[in-house]
């Protein structure tokens, strides 16, 4: 039995006033999860429950505060490539496109978290539940420690005169627990990777939520197994439910400014 090490989802709903505003807009459709996969839904104000998703459409922009990450620079570096090969992994599986804008300072934390996120959509920062400044409120618990890690998305619904309510994410966040840093293993493959740890939050960033199968990353714990690079295939079937093949969501400017 390998290392169990707890990573937690969070969801955040917004939802934004609209007046006088046409948006074309495909709304997701519930998907049933299946034991592989899950998707992250949300109830619109109509009562319809609808998969949360980003607008697959546009680039998404991330940046990452790795100052936490490792203690030198060539290995803050490292982990600063095992965040966009995660990406790639990602846009490989959700037809999106993610552009990496360099690295913040800036650490997720507080109710507003996505308010806060003016230069990018998604921040990456890897956090410390001890150290001033560093501390982030979306760490997640398990019973009285913290987790390894934490992603999740705002999403915000909309609509105008007659036209059906919509929805669309558009921001999110990755957390991830420097004290943890040493049961990781820096890179993609096997055992407990901080490519998998990656994956798996980012996973909650794009609408995945955890699954019962130990075979795929959303499995809520990190097991060390062997695995190959990459996300499981029910994984990679719900980020295609997430991603490109599900039509573009129009989202209004004042709703999500676009980063990119
Ligand atoms: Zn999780």
């Amino acid at each position: 039995m390998g290392t169990r090490t707890w990573i937690a989802g969070i969801a955040l709903v917004a939802t934004a006033a609209a007046t006088g505003l046409t948006a074309l807009a495909v709304a997701g459709t519930a998907e049933a999860s299946s034991s592989s996969y899950s998707l992250a839904t949300q109830t619109l104000p109509d009562g319809r429950r609808v998969v949360a998703r980003w607008n697959p459409c546009q680039t998404i922009t991330y940046k990452v505060n790795p100052t936490l990450a490792a203690g030198t620079a060539s290995q803050r570096s490292a982990a600063v490539r095992d965040v966009q090969a995660a990406f790639t992994r990602a846009a490989a599986a959700t037809g999106m496109t993610f552009r990496y804008a360099g690295t913040t300072t800036q650490v997720p934390t507080g109710s507003t978290w996505y308010a806060q996120q003016t230069t990018a959509e998604i921040v990456v920062a890897w956090v410390n539940p001890a150290k001033t400044g560093y501390k982030s409120s979306l760490l997640g618990r398990s019973g009285t420690s913290y987790t390894a890690g934490t992603g999740g998305y705002a999403y915000k619904f909309w609509k105008s005169g007659s036209a059906p309510w919509t929805g669309a994410t558009g921001r999110g966040f990755v957390v991830l627990n420097a004290q943890q840093n040493s049961k990781f293993t820096a890179g993609f493959g096997t055992g407990s990777t901080r490519g998998e740890l990656l994956l798996h939050e980012i996973g909650h960033s794009l609408g995945l939520n955890h699954v019962g199968a130990t075979s795929q990353t959303m499995y809520p714990t990190i097991l060390s197994r062997s695995t190959t690079a990459g996300y499981g295939s029910g994984d990679r079937t719900g980020l295609t439910k997430l991603g490109a093949t599900q039509g573009c969501i129009s989202v209004p400017g004042f709703v999500w400014s676009d980063l990119s």
